[in-house]
């Protein structure tokens, strides 16, 4: 019997994750829940500089608030100890070999390749060096870096996205693993950990597409099996721009205080550069029946922020009170009054926060708009007695009209002005109810 699929997502918490990071989170969430898998939670965070707690703790509440919960997490800071051995192991193997060129030193030769129309290539110069050299070169100073000597082959793999897949690990520089101050870069810990733990499917972005090239080779010269590897299209903007951690605005934190659904992020997230239409759908079975990595899109998945407002707009349209229900708490609804009002004002939000300022449309204070004093009077002579109801405003509309002759626009605006201050707004017939007797007289006089 074939094993369930352990899947990973693995940020580095070097910023906070923005909508182009929810795509992989999800895409691995969704195919665990759609085969039957596990979903770990890895923290890429070898990088000590940039790595800081604070975004660490931030992945864990946006994969929270995006309805991911992780069934295994680990950082990769607490597993050096993994690293090292299989550093040496590689060292005993001959693959993994010191180099003691500086950035400058590396940067001059680049250049003088592409000078001579060479591809920019790592010249593996650090192989030819001797004992002595290097403890010529260790005794100024040097510290070694150590690069992963590379087959040079071509790796080829099917990759659940992409199909028919191959790196030719012939025109690429051996990569370095090991940074000159010990440090691991990504590329070994990452194999180390999903090797460690039998990560079944590695699904990430294309961007990823050289590294597995690369990672095949050191699954294989580590003796684990290679796991299946899907490569997703990437989000960029409208205009074709990729996604970064210092695009702040599209972060999961600034859209979730913006207001936004998870559920409107996740679709979109999701459901851009796919087969299926993007539209809002709200739950995470649903969305991961319609997600299938074959059918994903080779091309980039462009996206236009706005239209998270027409997706949240439509979640909010059909929500029921109960979802909204603490945050019209917050807002100072009571309890008795939430079902009412989150009727009378859904139709009319594109977030739910919006519905704040309708309660204060409700409860006031607002400035009425009169522009004909005579006509308002009339309409407050008019105002039906208490108790009001659903056909309240049906009853007061027909007498006003029936007194002054006024129909239409004509009739309607100048009573919502003058009870709401506003030009537009949620149906009168539910709103004035809520507003009351005694503050809608209070408006048609105009105080
Ligand atoms: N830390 C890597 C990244 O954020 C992980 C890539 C991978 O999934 O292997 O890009």
């Amino acid at each position: 019997m074939a094993t369930a699929p352990l899947v990973r997502f693995a940020p580095s918490p070097t910023g906070f994750l923005h909508i182009g990071n929810a795509r992989p989170a999800l895409l691995n969430a969704l195919y665990a829940r759609r085969h039957g898998g596990k979903f770990l939670l890895r923290l890429d965070d070898t990088d000590r500089e940039r790595s800081k707690q604070e975004f660490a703790e931030a992945v864990e509440t946006d994969l929270a608030w995006l309805g991911i919960e992780p069934d295994l997490f680990f950082r990769q800071s607490d597993r050096t100890a993994l690293y090292d051995a299989a550093a040496e192991r590689l060292k005993q193997a001959g693959r993994l070999y010191a180099c003691y060129e500086t950035p400058e030193e590396l940067e001059r030769r680049r250049k003088r390749q592409l000078g001579r129309g060479q591809p920019p290539v790592y010249d593996r110069a650090a192989l030819n060096l001797t004992e002595a050299d290097r403890a010529a070169l260790e005794a100024e100073g040097r510290r070694p870096h150590w690069r992963f000597l590379l087959d040079h082959r071509v790796v080829a793999w099917t990759d659940l996205v992409r199909g028919e897949s191959h790196v030719d690990c012939a025109s690429l520089s051996d990569p370095v693993l090991v940074r000159a101050d010990g440090s691991y870069l990504y590329t070994l810990p990452s194999v180390v950990d999903d090797a460690d733990v039998s990560v079944t499917h590695v699904i990430r972005g294309e961007d990823h597409v050289t590294n597995t090239g690369v990672q095949v080779q050191l699954f294989e010269a580590l003796g684990a099996p290679v796991p299946v590897f899907g490569h997703h299209n990437l989000l960029t903007t409208a205009e074709g721009e990729g996604l970064s951690k210092r695009l702040g605005h599209l972060s999961l934190r600034s859209l979730r205080e913006a207001g936004y659904e998870p559920a409107s992020v996740r679709s979109l997230a999701v459901l851009t550069g796919s087969a299926e239409a993007v539209r809002a759908v709200d739950s995470l079975d649903e969305l991961a029946t319609l997600t299938d990595l074959a059918h994903l899109s080779r091309a980039p998945a462009r996206f236009d922020p706005s239209e998270l407002d027409s997706l949240n707009a439509r979640l909010v349209h059909d929500m029921p009170v109960a979802e909204a229900g603490e945050r019209l708490t917050a807002m100072g609804v009571p309890d008795d009054r939430a079902e009412q009002f989150w009727l009378a004002v859904r139709a009319n939000l594109t977030r739910v926060t919006d519905a704040a300022e309708w309660w204060q449309v409700v409860t006031g204070p607002v400035t009425p708009v009169i522009h004909d004093p005579a006509f308002i009077a009339e309409a407050a002579r008019l105002l039906p007695d208490d108790p009001f109801g659903p056909t309240t405003w049906k009853a007061w509309t027909d007498a006003v009209k029936a007194a002054t002759g006024a129909k239409g626009k004509a009739l309607f605006m100048p009573l919502r002005q003058a009870l709401t201050g506003m030009d537009h707004g949620p149906d009168l017939s539910a709103l004035l109810p809520l507003i009351g007797r005694e503050r809608a007289l209070e408006r048609l006089r105009g105080a």
